[in-house]
């Protein structure tokens, strides 16, 4: 069968990860988390002093290091999911932190990072049968993918999914501070110059506000189905 690509993009936790790791999963293609790779540059920021008191970012000493950070992704053979790597070093669990989030979408406005984060995720999808989400897939990574997917829904209810995540995790998080990351996040990502995250011309729409997982599952395949002409 014909491999194609398949680019999920969308706001900050609206299930994308979910829907396309389990779409990948059952068709056997590789899944690419592309804002976990922001967030691992976050995380390295963090753990070598990159940012400033102010919250900035110490944008000229991150660029003599980024040829030196290295991120990847490894299978757990446990749960079957891929893992972050950053330097060898697993930062999965890390990644998801708050103080991650609150500074990811800086890191992300800055060209060097995302031109060098680009060119790896390009080098990942060349043999196509690839699932990556992110914000910029299906308009700046793979402009041809075959399958577009823009998810959006309301941010109160991915506020929401986000609290439940973190606290089934058992991290200690506040509701409010939670929609507030999410909705400073849409308009940091929404507004950046650089690769702003907007829908593809070409993007199929999901308002995933009202569809269980399993519904959201669904709808995926079938279109998945429609355009790798199964
Ligand atoms: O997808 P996730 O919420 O983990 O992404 C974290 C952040 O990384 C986003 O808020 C966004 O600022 C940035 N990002 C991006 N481009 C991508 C993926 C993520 O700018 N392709």
């Amino acid at each position: 069968m014909k491999k194609i690509t398949i680019a999920i993009d969308g706001f900050s936790s609206c299930g994308k990860s979910t829907m396309a790791k389990d779409l990948a999963k059952e068709i056997g293609y590789i899944y690419i988390d592309s804002g976990a790779m922001y967030r691992a540059i976050t995380l390295y920021c963090i753990e070598n002093s990159l940012f400033c008191e102010d919250g900035s970012v110490k944008t000229d000493e991150l660029k003599q290091h980024i040829d030196n950070i290295h991120v990847s992704f490894c299978l757990n053979p446990n749960t079957s999911k891929p893992e972050t790597y950053l330097n060898g070093v697993n930062v999965e669990s890390k990644i998801r932190s708050m103080e991650v989030s609150s500074k990811v979408s800086l890191v992300a406005a800055l060209g060097f990072v995302r031109e060098a984060l680009v060119k790896l995720q390009q080098e990942m999808g060349k043999n196509k049968g690839i699932v990556m989400d992110g914000r910029d897939i299906g308009t700046v990574v793979f402009p041809d993918a075959e399958l577009k997917i823009f998810v959006t829904a309301s941010a109160e209810i991915r506020a929401q999914r986000r609290y439940d995540e973190l606290t089934a995790k058992g991290q200690k998080v506040s509701y409010e501070d939670i929609l507030r990351n999410v909705e400073e996040r849409d308009r940091i990502d929404q507004t950046r110059e650089v690769s702003p995250l907007k829908k593809a011309d070409d993007a199929i729409t999901l308002d995933n506000s009202n569809m269980s997982i399993e519904e959201q599952k669904t709808w995926l395949k079938n279109e998945f189905l429609k355009a790798a002409n199964v």
